[in-house]
């Protein structure tokens, strides 16, 4: 009857996931899977000779009601830290579970099993600490990159050898001692830091979702040491999708994951870059922006980071259906690594009710740019910087942009001059088409629509 239930679970996940790809099912997505998630973990207390049900019971309602209370209570602007921390708690459980079955393995654990438990551990602990590193720079508790002076890349390939070494001499032993334990532990966590510590600017995107692949499959291989189909099944979905999901995020950025790791943007080129910036940055009020977009045929949005900043989704909208009622054709650019999450735009946009045939992706509106009257870019920055294509010197060149600094006119909303999550000048700014209206971003569209609604 379990196995049953695991199976109809199994159906569920992949059907909810099916729906999670387009944004009109995802929400009935998320419904099928979770509740899933939870007829799996109900059918698991009645596995015959389960132990320690009172401990499972307060684990589950203790994570269980603070993930409820924090993501009730979490901002639109701090779902990537939550997103980030789940994940790395998701590798961190893999992990714990890895290191109570080796701890437990008196009479010795069977080799496959012992070596599948470090395997997972070490992902799953790589996955926990870089995750934690992530949050921590999502939230903007570390900004800089940080990376050892010397020799960087040979430490943590070492540290990666040395890990995987102890760790599979004690998998291999069956009967692994406490201390041989904890230093392997302590060397994985250190590796999911050291790794993920350089990582910075446009290439934190592509390792965010590496780690979410991490997790799935720690996940997986601690389902084989439990011999769980369930977790074997749930990590399996999870590892393929925050696969197939980095290398989408890697190709949007150009960047082989290789670089990603090894090569990580990191902005110190910015810093010594000569002023490859000329020009003078010129200034629009919000009515002067309101003419411009009123008498466009052509309106093309970017929305960046600062416009989940600002939760100026629904004016936005908002103003885009007053100019459409003015026969100004209104479409939206969403470039794949904008804002701090994967879909992160795209999430803002459809609780706006934003219709998805007003969405378009790089690749279907970079050819649109030289045709568009006024590109509207609201707190975006790094994704339309045109240095990814101009200046071999900066550590973004060859990143795909939107090519906004083709179209007739830039009209630009941030609120001074704050770069993006980077750190590097935008040249765009400074272009002689270009005007830059401050403030945040809420307000300035807000100003916009009052203007545009006294324009009729
Ligand atoms: P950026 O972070 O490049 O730029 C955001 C801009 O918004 C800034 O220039 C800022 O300027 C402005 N801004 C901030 N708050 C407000 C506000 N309240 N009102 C108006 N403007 C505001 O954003 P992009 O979306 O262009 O690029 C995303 C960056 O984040 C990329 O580098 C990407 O690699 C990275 N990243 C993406 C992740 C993902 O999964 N999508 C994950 C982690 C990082 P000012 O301060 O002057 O207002």
């Amino acid at each position: 009857m379990i196995e049953m239930i695991y199976f109809l679970a199994t159906f569920a996940f992949i059907m909810g996931l099916r729906a999670m790809s387009a944004p009109a099912t995802a929400v009935q997505g998320m419904r099928i899977a979770g509740v899933a998630m939870v007829v799996a973990v109900g059918a698991t207390f009645f596995t015959p000779g389960l132990h320690n049900l009172g401990w499972m019971v307060a684990a589950i309602a203790v994570g269980g009601g603070l993930a409820w209370i924090w993501a009730r209570r979490v901002a639109m602007t701090e779902m990537p830290q939550m997103v980030a921390i789940y994940n790395g708690l998701g590798g961190g459980a893999a992990a714990a579970i890895a290191a109570v079955e080796l701890l437990g393995a008196q009479t010795g654990l069977p080799t496959s099993v012992g070596v599948l438990a470090i395997l997972g551990a070490v992902i799953g602990a790589v996955a926990f600490s870089g995750s934690l590193v992530a949050w921590a720079k999502l939230d903007g508790r570390v900004r800089k990159v940080w990376r050892l002076k010397r020799g960087h890349n040979d430490v943590v390939l070492l540290l990666a050898i040395l890990t995987l070494g102890i760790g599979l001499t004690l998998g291999v032993s069956g009967a692994p001692s406490a201390g041989g334990l904890l230093l392997f532990f302590v060397l994985a966590l250190a590796l999911g830091a050291l790794v993920t510590l350089p990582i910075g600017g446009a290439d934190m995107p592509v390792v965010i979702s590496l780690l979410n692949a991490f997790t799935g499959l720690a996940v997986g291989f601690e389902g084989y040491v439990l011999a769980n189909p369930m977790l074997i099944v749930a990590g399996i979905v999870v590892g393929a999708s925050g696969t197939l999901l980095t290398l989408l995020m890697a190709k949007a950025m150009n960047r082989p994951i290789r670089n990603v790791l090894f090569a990580p943007i990191t902005g110190e080129a910015a810093e010594h870059e000569p002023g490859s910036v000329t020009g003078r940055l010129k200034t629009y009020a919000p009515t002067d922006a309101a003419a411009a977009l009123r008498y466009a045929q052509q309106v093309v949005i970017v929305p960046g980071y600062g416009m989940a900043v600002a939760g100026a989704q629904h004016k936005v909208w908002e103003m885009a259906q007053l100019l459409e009622e003015a026969g100004v054709t209104v479409k939206f650019a969403i470039h794949p690594v904008a804002g701090r999450m994967p879909g992160h735009m795209n999430v803002l946009l459809a609780e706006a009710g934003v219709p998805y045939e007003k969405i378009f992706d790089l690749d279907e509106i970079n050819g649109e740019f030289p045709q568009t009257d006024v590109v509207l870019v609201i707190g975006a920055n790094d994704v339309v910087n045109p240095a990814a294509r101009t200046n071999p010197s900066s550590p973004i060149y060859g990143m795909p942009i939107l090519d906004v600094d083709r179209a007739r006119e830039v009209i630009v909303i941030k609120r001074g001059q704050g770069r993006g999550y980077s750190g590097i000048e935008n040249e765009l700014f400074y272009r002689d088409h270009c005007h830059l209206v401050y403030g945040n971003a809420h307000e300035v569209v807000a100003d916009i629509i009052a203007e545009l609604k006294t324009m009729g």
